[in-house]
């Protein structure tokens, strides 16, 4: 379990904090002055600081400017708070090393996705140390003098490196999850997820390594291969017992900008014979929101073609309705997070029912991801959501145990 340390000087701020992050699992610790805060870092190291810049005595800028500045410090995320507004106290916190900025009042799902997403990228930073630290003992007994790179410097070339040879070797491979149409009770499509099985390590989270080949590039041969990969089985279900199912395929912003994802697709759906009906492409909001411009006549080209358009993870990206409208899109897939609690969370349960109100008043479906209990989605359905996918129904199989998951549903 994470420990998060508040440090604000008012009582009542330090309570609300406490309440909104125990109630998502966090275990927290609290101070009211930045000494006290530097002392007990200095003690127990949190996973991840609160900390307000307007204090009596030493401010947050300054408590920051001393963690970041320390390198035994200098890797825990620091959340700043402030109840100004200004650009420029939001700069002068971020100069001084602080990731992420929230203004008070404090707004609750915004907390906990901020504190979410920081943690994953500490777990993630920890485990490239706790990597990189074994790499430098093996060169400091290989006796060479590379030890003295930096240490992520190392422990991230490993990983391009392995994925690298990934690519070479393709030690990639795909796996389907079911979704559930609400309205009939029938399977409605498969999503394709990507899968690495590293030699040596066992599985990698395509949450770590999809980002990785994207900035080396690799993302855009990766992903052309899944799409060329996904037709054809969609092509070999349909002449077989399972028959014709449509499919999502996670597509990188890198790809719609970078690659030639457009006539990749048409090449593959002429080559496995698949009609594009049978395809749907999946985009998350962040990846759409940027070069707007570009991304909506690429889409159009792609709609005009045949193929399905879904935003994925919606509800965290902050796009703007206005853009939204713009967009040719088939599909809304409501963020995992606001599931999770959907039936004990008010303010979940109201964002999820405003998604799926929005989804049909664009007349697109909506699709929740991630239910995982009958609750879930006892609430879903009646609030209207037209398909579901989570653990409740199927993990995420590889193509063999979903003929057998198929060959259940039917008996059943
Ligand atoms: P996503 O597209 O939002 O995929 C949904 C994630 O939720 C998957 O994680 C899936 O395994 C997981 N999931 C499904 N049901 C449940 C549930 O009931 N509970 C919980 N807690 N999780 C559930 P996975 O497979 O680790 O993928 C993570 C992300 O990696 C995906 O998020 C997607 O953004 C990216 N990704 C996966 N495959 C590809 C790909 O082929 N290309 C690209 N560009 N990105 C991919
Ligand atoms: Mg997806
Ligand atoms: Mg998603």
């Amino acid at each position: 379990m994470a420990t998060l340390l508040i440090v604000d000087d008012e009582p009542q701020v330090r309570k609300l904090l406490e309440t909104l992050l125990q109630y998502e699992g966090y275990h927290t610790l609290s101070v009211g002055s930045g000494e006290e805060a530097l002392a007990l870092v200095a003690e127990q190291a949190p996973d991840l600081i609160l900390l307000d810049i307007m204090m009596p005595g030493m401010d947050g800028f300054e408590v920051a400017n001393q963690l970041k500045g320390n390198p035994a410090t200098a890797n825990i995320p620091i959340i700043m708070l402030s109840a100004l507004s200004e650009p420029s106290a939001r700069l002068s916190g971020l100069q001084t090393g602080a990731e992420e900025f929230i203004s008070k009042p404090v707004e609750r799902v915004e907390l906990w996705l901020r504190v979410r997403n920081l943690l994953r990228l500490k777990t993630y930073g920890d485990q490239l140390k706790s990597h990189s630290l074994m790499l430098e003992q093996q060169l400091r007994e290989r006796g060479t003098e590379t030890a003295t790179m930096n240490v992520h410097d190392l422990a991230r070339l490993d990983l391009q490196n392995a994925l690298r040879q990934a690519v070479k070797a393709n030690e990639f491979s795909l796996h389907y999850q079911p979704k559930l149409d609400l309205g009939s009770g029938q399977v409605a499509g498969l999503e394709a997820l990507l899968r690495w099985d590293r030699p040596g390590y066992g599985e990698v989270s395509p949450a770590v390594f999809v980002p990785i080949l994207e900035s080396l590039g690799l993302i855009i041969t990766v992903g052309r291969w899944v799409i060329d990969q996904v037709c054809r089985q969609i092509a070999i279900w349909q002449g077989s017992a399972v028959g014709a199912l449509e499919v999502s395929v996670n597509v990188s912003g890198h790809q719609l900008m970078e690659g030639d994802l457009i006539s990749d697709i048409a090449r593959i759906l002429a080559d496995t014979g698949v009609a594009p009906q049978w395809l749907e492409v999946e985009l998350t909001e962040s990846s759409l929101m940027e070069n707007t411009q570009h991304t909506i006549s690429s889409l159009q080209r792609l709609r005009d073609m045949g193929v399905k358009i879904a935003i994925d993870d919606f509800g965290t990206g902050y796009s703007s309705l206005a853009y939204l409208r713009r967009f040719p899109l088939d599909t809304l897939k409501i963020d995992i997070a606001f599931i999770r609690e959907v039936t004990s969370n008010p303010q979940d349960a109201a964002i999820a029912r405003t998604i799926i109100e929005l989804a049909h008043s664009l007349n697109l479906r909506a699709v929740a991801e991630g239910v995982e209990t009958a609750a879930q989605l006892a609430f879903l359905k009646e609030a209207g959501c037209d398909q579901i996918q989570g653990y409740l129904f199927s993990p995420p199989l590889p193509v063999a145990a979903l003929a057998q998951w198929f060959v259940g549903k039917r008996g059943a």
